[in-house]
């Protein structure tokens, strides 16, 4: 399909600013920490980082280097087939910048590294684990993972690392999965690794849908379903926004009152927490949906 010209008004950037943003800045650059948010240029960051109404500050950090062994279609990071080792040091350097940096939530994600035996969970969870010994559990800790190929004892690994969040993002719908991940990802097998997180004792289940991929809205309501039946506790949609013009196109800008029924008929199957919205993005405020709705 042909890209939509023209991005809709409700997709209209705001310049991130305050002053509590550009301190995080600041020490951010101090610690050689790199994120998400600033590498993806989040148009989320002022809300993010800044906490929203002053509350909670979220930002997401990016683990096992900037290389991924796969290659889905609307995804910007680089790929290949033999990435650089892990940085052994990683997790320790991470745990101690993220607990000097003093966020109140944290959003570990990473590339999926097919090339490593364990897909990479040792360094997860050894990450985990860091940033609450160094934080005395006061960090809450959400971690976006891998499907690790379907292997369930990574899975319940990860789930048992004393995190507070479990989460991997299903992307879209059952029918567009080997047209939007690459085709080691399915939907079965992310189903199935979040039910094992979820029976591994993960408090928390999340995962995340990107709308305007070509979806219909039957589609989307099944895949909710779907998810709720299989104990996902919270679930977030947002906008696909086409990274650069070799990325899968844009098939639709899904509208703010689209976004927002959808929103009320995943509330109506029992999510603990819904976020739907153009500008929604997986970790988007995630400290603070997590304190005001989870936590209560
Ligand atoms: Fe991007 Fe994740 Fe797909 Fe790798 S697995 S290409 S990081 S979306
Ligand atoms: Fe960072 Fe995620 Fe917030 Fe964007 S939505 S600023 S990536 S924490």
């Amino acid at each position: 399909w042909k890209e939509k010209a023209r991005k809709p008004d409700w997709l209209k950037r705001t310049v991130p600013g305050g002053d509590k943003y550009t301190e995080i800045k600041a020490k951010l650059r101090e610690l050689k920490l790199h994120t998400v948010c600033e590498e993806a240029r989040c148009p989320n960051i002022g809300d993010c980082w800044g906490g929203g109404d002053g509350h909670t500050a979220t930002a997401t950090i990016m683990l096992m280097g900037d290389t991924c062994t796969r290659g889905c279609r609307f995804c910007a990071v680089k790929t290949s087939k033999a990435p650089p080792p892990l940085d052994p040091d990683e997790p320790e350097n991470t745990a101690k910048a993220v607990a000097a940096w003093g966020i109140d939530y944290v959003v570990l994600t990473s590339v999926d590294r097919d090339d490593l035996p364990d897909g990479g969970a040792a360094h997860i969870v050894a990450t985990i684990r860091g940033l609450k010994e160094k934080t005395k559990g006061r960090l809450l800790v959400e971690a976006l993972v891998p499907d690790f190929q379907g292997d369930l004892d990574c899975v319940s690994l990860v789930a048992r690392s004393g995190l507070d969040v479990y989460a991997h993002n299903v992307e879209t719908v059952e029918r567009l999965q080997g047209v939007v991940r690459d085709r080691r990802a399915n939907w079965a097998q992310s189903l199935a690794t979040l039910r094992a997180a979820k029976a591994a004792g993960a408090r928390v289940t999340k995962t995340s849908i990107m709308l305007g991929c070509g979806e219909r809205p039957a589609e989307v309501v099944a895949a909710l379903q779907e998810l709720r039946d299989n104990g996902v506790d919270v679930v977030t949609l947002g906008q696909y926004m086409r990274p650069t013009k070799r990325h899968m196109a844009v098939a639709e800008y899904v509208t703010p009152e689209a976004f927002a029924g959808f929103e009320t008929a995943a509330k109506n199957m029992g999510f603990l927490y819904v976020a739907a919205g153009p500008m929604v993005r997986s970790s988007y405020r995630a400290g603070e949906f997590y304190l005001t709705n989870v936590l209560r």
